[in-house]
């Protein structure tokens, strides 16, 4: 393989050096005289740390990988060496439930909530039901012989009614109605099923009852279990992607035009630009007449914002600790200090703690004094952009759009691109698509 470029080679520009800017440049390298422009001061987008007393803080959730496409495995073995600087670990993840529903008391793990109790049934709930008291039980099985019944007349078309023949009125009601609404902060009946698609769980009544009765734990999502690095999280896999990379940052991109079939990007001419910043800002960004009918869709895409709060809290084993209870806003915790205990400087357990959308910092600290396991603020970050919300057409839209700009050699990838909701390995899969379709 060569190691030096041609001076005839072709110049790409490529926005943003989130997962998706970064995969870009390390699979064109070699082909192409790459620039990448990113606002920030570090790469990563999404997947960036920063250091907090010496503790590991996930701006935005707690980035674990894994995947299951198999091309997307090979780039990133190529790049890491997972023996060495990864921990490969087995989710470990529960659902709180503070009103006394779970009656098991052999299984149940309880926590000291103030004064209270709050118990854990490990996730997913359809699969523990035989944790939850009696009551919640029978009218369980109740649910069965209604969803079997029903079963065949028709299809969901929203995702309350997805939730509902799937798993029944009982754990709608309990858990799956209160978790989602605080996630999503619309009624469930308004999102349709079309983007879910895939991306969420669909057991059979016969899965769910035989895994009831063995007390079996769902292997089969992508991240039942996860390889994390060892070492700065997240940003150990962004850093190392960024290395020998020609990144420009703090260079926030605000104008792109074409002038005699080149791009023009800060005073500098380019063949080919590889957008993987946010379409929405492409309707101020993109000066080309062939975008202009497109802006009207692009403004009214959907999306809702992340606070995440950085904490310490009180130690237990769990990866992912989902909250139904309505007595305060935040609908998880992320225990990335259990993901690697460099990740933590003191004896103290750090977390993230995620509220949808913006919150005020008096708001979270009235909200984490009602949480369990006594969380105490560090700091935290509000991100705009972090769930892209479809509606019926944008996929097909945001394909159209992503076809025309191709003829002009402008391609675009990314979670805020597609207005997809990818994991990491799933939008360098999508980068890798975006190049092999187009044969850069
Ligand atoms: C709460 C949460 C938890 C998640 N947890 C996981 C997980 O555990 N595992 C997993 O695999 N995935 C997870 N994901 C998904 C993952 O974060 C994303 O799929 C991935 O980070 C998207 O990368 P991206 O490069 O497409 O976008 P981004 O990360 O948003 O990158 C875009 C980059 O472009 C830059 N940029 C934008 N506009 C401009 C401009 N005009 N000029 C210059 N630069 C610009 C930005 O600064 C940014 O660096 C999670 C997502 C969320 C929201």
């Amino acid at each position: 393989m060569e190691d030096f470029k041609h001076t005839n080679m072709k110049t790409l520009a490529i926005i943003g050096s989130g997962i998706s800017g970064l995969a870009v440049a390390n699979l064109l390298n070699k082909k192409y005289d790459i620039e990448i422009f990113e606002k920030e001061s570090t790469p990563g987008g999404l997947i960036r740390c920063k250091t907090i007393n010496d503790n590991l803080f996930h701006i935005c959730g707690g980035h674990v990988f894994n995947t299951k496409r198999e091309d997307v495995m090979n780039f990133f073995s190529e790049k890491f060496d997972f023996e060495n600087d990864f921990i490969k670990s087995e989710r470990n993840s529960c659902v709180f439930f503070e009103n006394g529903e779970v009656t098991n008391p052999v299984k149940r793990s309880l926590f000291v909530k103030n004064t209270s109790w709050v118990e854990g049934v490990p996730y997913p709930i359809e699969n523990h039901v035989h944790m939850l008291k009696p009551e919640i039980q029978h009218s369980f099985i109740n649910d069965i012989e209604k969803i079997t019944k029903s079963r065949h007349r028709r299809e969901p078309k929203n995702f309350e009614e997805f939730l509902k023949w799937n798993f029944g009125e009982t754990l709608y009601k309990i858990y799956f109605k209160p978790y989602n609404e605080k996630i999503w902060h619309t009624n469930l009946k308004k999102i349709p099923l079309s983007w879910l698609k895939g991306k969420l769980p669909m057991p059979s009544i016969e899965e769910i009852l035989y895994n009831n009765f063995n007390h079996i734990k769902d292997k089969t999502f992508v991240h039942s279990n996860f390889w994390y690095p060892k070492k700065n999280g997240s940003q150990f896999i962004a850093n190392k992607l960024a290395e020998n990379q020609n990144i420009n940052f703090n260079s926030e991109i605000k104008e792109i035009k074409k002038i005699n079939n080149k791009w023009i990007i800060n005073n500098k001419k380019f063949d080919i630009v590889f957008f993987c910043g946010n379409i929405k800002d492409l309707n101020n960004i993109l000066q080309i007449e062939e975008f202009e009918k497109y802006k009207n869709f692009i403004n009214n895409l959907e999306y809702h914002g992340t606070t995440t709060v950085f904490c310490e809290i009180d130690k237990n084993s769990y990866s992912w600790i989902y909250l139904p209870s309505t007595n305060y806003q935040s609908h998880r915790i992320i225990c990335t200090g259990n993901f690697s205990p460099e990740n933590n400087n003191t004896k103290q357990l750090t977390a993230t703690i995620e509220f949808t959308d913006q919150i005020s910092e008096e708001e979270i600290l009235q909200n984490l004094s009602k949480m369990p396991l006594h969380p105490r603020y560090l700091t935290h970050e509000y991100h705009k952009y972090t769930y892209p919300i479809q509606n019926n057409d944008t996929r097909e839209k945001i394909k159209e759009i992503k076809e025309e700009l191709s003829q002009q050699q402008f391609y675009m990838s990314g979670r805020f691109v597609d207005w997809e909701y990818y994991n990491m390995d799933i939008a360098v899969g999508a980068v890798k698509d975006t190049i092999e379709k187009n044969k850069l």
